[in-house]
């Protein structure tokens, strides 16, 4: 039987904790992306919208699935040669990059530019997930970076939506 949505989220929540990336930490990667654009944003507004990305069912699972395979890959326990690819990071594995695009496509087009950007930057704390010195990763890392880019999206969505509303665009005069 499926676990409650509410249940999934806090379990996603305290395995993201005890892999190294406390919620605050995905925010700061919002705050960061969408600082420039959104006039006023706040860290509690970035933090509400990564905790929304995360009452996904389909962000739930791919978390699980990716921090199991991370988790198994550290204790060596993987079967040859997935174990290898997981635990060196190779970099033409590509099914890390993959399970993050269910990801980024949760709130449109704008989640793609966001997270090849934040991938680039290894901003915060994708830093210290790429440090292999600090664990296997691979598929967290990319994780990190999808949900960030998703909540910069809706952010994104949601100020240009105020926008309009105080503005519509029916609103012009005819001249007649
Ligand atoms: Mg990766």
């Amino acid at each position: 039987m499926q676990p409650r949505s509410q249940e999934m989220h806090q379990t996603v929540i305290r395995l993201l904790e005890k892999r190294g990336v406390p919620v605050e930490e995905i925010a700061r990667i919002v705050m960061f992306l969408q600082q420039d654009y959104i006039p006023a944003l706040t860290l509690e507004a970035c933090l509400e919208s990564v905790h929304a990305v995360l009452c996904k069912r389909e962000v739930q699972n791919a978390l699980l699935t990716g921090i199991q395979l991370d988790m198994l890959a550290e204790e060596g326990r993987l079967i040859a040669p997935l174990q290898e690819l997981i635990a060196s990071d190779e970099s033409l594995y590509g099914i890390d990059e993959v399970l993050s695009l269910a990801i980024v496509n949760l709130y449109g087009s704008i989640g793609f530019t966001n997270y090849g950007y934040v991938d680039k930057l290894k901003h915060g704390i994708l830093a210290w997930l790429n440090d292999k010195r600090n664990g296997v990763h691979t598929f967290l890392d990319d994780l990190v970076g999808a949900i960030a880019a998703a909540a910069s999206s809706r952010l994104a969505h949601r100020a240009r939506q105020a926008e309009e509303e105080k503005e519509p665009c029916g609103k012009h005069t005819t001249g007649a």
